[in-house]
This record gives structure tokens, sequence and C-alpha cells, in this order.
């Protein structure tokens, strides 16, 4: 019979080591998790062999007392917690008290430190379990952990670490990560004695911005809106990426809370639904975000990386979250003409752009009133479709006046270019829209707001249309049937695999009916949650705006168009049509000038 036995400390420092030190990066994040908690303003990293040979990060925070150094390397030892009032309310990175035991249990470390006013003490360990003997050593304020030959006593681990340019590109991302949340704290990394990176304190709203763009790339500070919004206790700023510039990956993502960086599943839930609307099936929005919230309000103490946080009120973050992008990106449509921000200029960079100062356009006989901000287009669907066919009609002179007011933000259409733009001229110069893509948008919001209130309009079929789908097709179907009605489908199950389409929104009389149903059959099946049906009711009606949008290579009037950029001033999301590509763009008469070489 085997006996019980106590393990050696030795033995269950690595046991731990194994739930958090995975490869170099990992302990550079606790490491510099543990800098910053000391207050550091500068962090230095050596790298040697991608951290497999030798990892030093250098810190000019707090330091550790004399007396304390070997309790940092021992397990179950903190400064940052004392009872479990201090553990519910967590604001430092780390509190576990393992991190440098775990390290030091399977390489062989040196921690040198010194604090105010005092010399410095260095106390090292080879991995062995005797207790570390310090020694004094010259060092300034602030603390050097030198972690040498990683996994050298756990070969098993060893075998697991890839290439040094891959464990090295780990730890590039980590730091840049930390980057992204520390803007204050100066980092230097350097691999095999070569500076790779040099993050710069970021103090200023414009170094800050810079340093974002440092670290994503400029296109994504130049296509972001920067966001901030404060409610319930909760505070959410950052910067989202225009839905025109997302991502094939889900490669640029950020997000922290109280400067922690999660992966958290809430929260990208909230953020995904946020963006659900205006991107493209598969693409991936792109972000840098960061929620303040009490620290009383989220448990940290999850996850032994601490990845993932739990919220005590999951609910309500979730909803906070996902409202404030959605507030923002609904944002983005064309404004009147002293804010206008055309798409393609981030509103963050409004305030060093110079202002344009071209002279107000003069405008325009043949302005229709009816299409005045004051009067917006009327709502109901039925009426926004038979815009297009009445305006055929010529407008009755009596209706044009002289129009005294601002030119509105999209400006006045000047022509029809190859039945797919319409080019207008507004008080900065020339705006290029996409006909389909901008109706498209309007009815969709549209048919949103028509959900919403009155409901959709729908008419019986004059021949109902009969279809054999699978069982199980047949079933999801069946069961769905509420959620059909709410989009103006009346659909009956006629056998075990035969259902009847009775009545079919207007919009979409005349389209493939028999593969939409078999589609929208087979997105339930896939996905059977009463969330993912809120989300497929407004695929639903994005795939009905898209057939019911004015057709590129459709001649529109001048008053069509007109009817159009009215109605896109007035509709959310408009800068976008619903599968995130732009609706419109535009150029000053700057940009004009500038192509033209005017004025130099
Ligand atoms: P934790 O961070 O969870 O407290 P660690 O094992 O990472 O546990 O560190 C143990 C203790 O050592 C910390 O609580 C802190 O007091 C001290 N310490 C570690 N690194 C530093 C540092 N760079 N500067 C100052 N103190 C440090
Ligand atoms: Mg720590």
């Amino acid at each position: 019979m085997i006996r019980i036995q106590k393990l050696s400390s030795l033995l269950s420092n690595q046991i731990a080591a194994g739930e958090v030190v995975e490869r170099p990066a990992s302990v550079i994040k606790e490491l510099v998790e543990n800098s910053l908690d000391a207050g550091a303003t500068k962090i230095d990293l050596e790298i040697e062999r991608g951290g497999m040979r030798l990892m030093r990060v250098r810190d000019n925070g707090s330091g550790i007392h004399q007396d304390d150094l070997g309790l940092a390397l021992s397990r179950h030892a903190t400064s940052k917690i004392k009872n479990l009032d201090d553990l519910e309310k967590i604001l430092t990175l780390g509190f576990r008290g393992e991190a440098l035991a775990s390290v030091s249990s399977v390489s062989r470390l040196t921690l040198s430190s010194a604090v105010a006013n005092e010399k410095g003490w260095q106390i090292s360990s080879q991995g062995a379990e005797d207790a570390p003997s310090l020694t004094p050593t010259s060092h300034p304020q602030g603390t050097t952990v030198e972690v040498n030959d990683l996994f050298f006593n756990t070969p098993a681990r060893r075998k697991f670490l890839r290439t040094e340019k891959t464990e090295f590109d780990h730890i590039d991302e980590l730091i840049k990560r930390m980057a992204l949340s520390f803007f204050e704290v100066e980092f230097i990394l350097k691999h095999n004695e070569r500076l790779v990176r040099h993050y710069r304190a970021a103090k200023t709203d414009k170094e800050r911005e810079l340093r974002v763009s440092s670290l994503c790339g400029p296109a994504f500070v130049e296509n972001a809106l920067k966001i901030e919004m404060n409610a319930v206790g909760l505070k959410l700023w950052g910067w989202i990426a225009q839905p025109t510039f997302s991502r094939a990956q889900a490669d640029l993502q950020y997000f922290y809370v109280n400067g922690r960086m999660v992966k958290d599943k809430l929260v990208s839930h909230a953020v995904r639904q946020a963006f659900h609307d205006v991107l493209y099936g598969g693409r991936h929005p792109a972000y840098v975000l960061f929620l303040e919230v009490d620290p009383t309000q989220v448990d940290v103490n999850v996850h032994p990386t601490k990845h993932e946080v739990r919220f005590r009120e999951s609910r309500l973050i979730h909803d906070f979250i996902c409202r404030s992008i959605q507030d923002a990106l609904a944002e983005v449509r064309p404004h009147t003409c002293e804010s206008h921000q055309p798409i393609k200029e981030p509103v963050l960079m409004s305030a060093e752009e110079p202002v344009t100062t071209v002279a107000s356009v003069q405008r325009e006989k043949y302005y229709p009133t009816q299409f005045n901000k004051q009067h917006p287009l009327p709502l109901k669907v039925q009426e926004q479709l038979a815009v297009y066919e009445k305006l055929h009609a010529p407008i009755p002179t009596a209706t044009i006046e002289r129009n005294n007011e601002k030119p509105p933000a999209l400006g006045f259409a000047l022509a029809q270019l190859k039945y797919i733009y319409i080019l207008a001229e507004n008080a900065e110069g020339l705006v290029l829209v996409d006909m389909h893509a901008a109706h498209e948008r309007v009815i969709y919001e549209k048919l949103k707001q028509n959900l919403a209130t009155q409901g959709i309009i729908a008419q019986p079929l004059l021949v109902p249309i009969t279809l054999s789908l699978s069982e199980r097709e047949a079933n999801c179907i069946e069961s769905h049937m509420m959620l059909f009605e709410r989009v103006g489908m009346t659909i009956e199950r006629l056998s075990v695999e035969n259902i009847v389409v009775r009545q079919m929104p207007d919009l979409l009389r005349d389209g493939n009916v028999e593969q939409l149903i078999r589609d929208i059959a087979a997105d339930l099946i896939e996905h059977e949650k009463s969330a993912r049906i809120e989300e497929h009711i407004e695929k639903l009606l994005g795939t009905m705006a898209c057939h019911a949008a004015v057709r590129a290579q459709r001649k529109l009037t001048i008053p069509e168009m007109n009817a159009l950029l009215r109605a896109m001033e007035t509709t959310d999301h408009s800068g976008q049509c619903n599968h995130g590509r732009p609706t419109y763009t535009h150029f000053s008469m700057q940009e004009l000038d500038k192509i033209f070489l005017r004025g130099r």
C-alpha cells in the first residue's frame, strides 16, 4: 500500500510553477507586474536567447527591504494583502505571493534591491531548497530580478519551449500589452544586447495617442474613435476602430480592467454584440479599451494568471460596455457642417487638424424643402420604399424655394457617376456616396426601428410556397414560429418534412424565398440560444435591407439623390452599410487643391 507523505517545498513550488510559468513570457509578466506594483516609472528588460538563457528586469520602484528579501522568494508571502478584506478590493496586479517562489524553483534566480536611502542587498537561489544567503551589493533604489536558465532543473518543461524567436515574440507582445495600459511608465526592451523597443513615458493625450499608434499601427489610430463614457460608477475609455477598419483576425483587441489586461468572455461578448450589427460576418473589431470599476465590484482571484475576472454585477457591466460602444458607433454619421467629421479622420485628431475655412457654398434654387432636416423623411417602410418611385415625378415648382440655411452635412447632389456613386457638394468640398450601400443602411435602420415600434409590413402570398426540408430543419423552424412572425413571415408545418410559407414581408416578396428559409434554418440550428436569435433577427433585417435597397446601375434623379443624402444625415450608423463597408467619403477643397498642386 502506498502511504501519504508531505511534498518538499521545492516540489510544491515547482507544481505551482506549472500553473503560472509556462514560458519565458510568463516569467516576464510576473516580474513586470511586480515592478509596476512597486510604482516603477522605468522598466529595463534585457533578454538573451528568447529568455531561455537570461531575463533581467530592472526597475526604479520602491525596492524591497533587506529583511524581506528572503520572504519575497518564499511561497505565500506578499506585501500586497493582509486579510480577506484586502483580497476583496485588489488594485495591485499581484497578490498571491507565489510568483517569485515559483520562478525561483525552476531557474537560477538573483534578486537585488534597495529601498530609499539604504544600501543594496542581493539574494540568489539555484532552484535549491536551502535558505539562500544575503550579500551586500550596490544598487540604486529599485529592484533587479535576474532569471537564468529557465527550466534547467525541469527538462520536461524545457521541451515545450519553442524557438528563440517565438519565445521572444511572446515577450515582445506581452510588453506591448503592458505598455498600452501603463502609459506613464517607460519600457526598454533589449534582445541579445540589441535594443528592440523603447516606449517613452506618455503623459499627455497626444503622447498617449502616439504610443497607441506605435503599438497598434498608425492606421488603427487614424480609423479609431476615441471614446470616454461614465455612468453608474463605471468608466470606459479608449479607442475603437470604425467598422470599416475591421480585421480578419481578432488580433487587435486589448481590454483592460483597472489596468489589468483581461481576455474575458463576458467582455468580449459585450464588445462583439456592440459591433455585430455593423461588421461583415467573420470580421473582427479592433479596439483598445479600459474599464475602470470599483475594485470591490470585480473578483480577480478566479484564474492563476488572472486573465479572467468575475464581475459582481455582470449584467450591468455587459450592458454598459455594449451600450457605450454602440453609442459611439452610432455617432458615426454625417454631422452638421460645423462639427462635420469625415469618416476617414479620427475624431481624436480633430484638435490637431487645421480648421477648414472654405467659404460656405452658395446654394441652391431647387432644394426641395420636404427633405429639409426639420422635415425628416417619413419613417414608415412602405413610404420609404415608395419615396424613390414617387420622386420620379417632377417636383412642383411651388415647393422649390431658395434655402438660406447652412448647407447640410452631405451637401447637395451634383450628379451620378456610372449609376453607382452620387457626387455631392458640401461646405467643405466634394462628397462621394455609394448609393446602394448608403440606402441599404438607411433602410436597415428603419426596419430595426419599425420592428421595435409598429412591426414589419407584410402581406399574404397569392400562391403559398411549399418547401421540403429535413426533419430537423422543419422542427427547428416550427419551434421558432414567433421569430418568423416578428419579421413578417408566416410559416406552417405541413408534415414531418414539409412546411408552407404563407406570408412574407413586402420587401422580400420578389426574393428567393426558398433559399432564404433554408439559410435561416441552417443558422438557427447552429445557434439555438435566444440571444443569438436577437442577433439573427438583425441579420435577417440586414438581408432584407440589402434586397430592398436601390441597386447600383439604377439612374436616380437629383431630387432622389438629395432625398437619400438627407436620409443618411438622420440615420444612425450611416457611415457604413450594414456589412461594414463605408457608405461615403469626402474630399475637402484643401485635399483637392493638394491633388492639383494649387496654390503652391
Ligand atoms: P505578489 O506579487 O503576488 O505579492 P510575488 O512572488 O510576485 O508575489 O512577490 C512577492 C513580494 O516581493 C511582493 O509582494 C513584493 O513585496 C516583493 N516584490 C517582488 N518584486 C518586487 C519589485 N520589483 N519591487 C518591489 N517589491 C517587489
Ligand atoms: Mg507578483
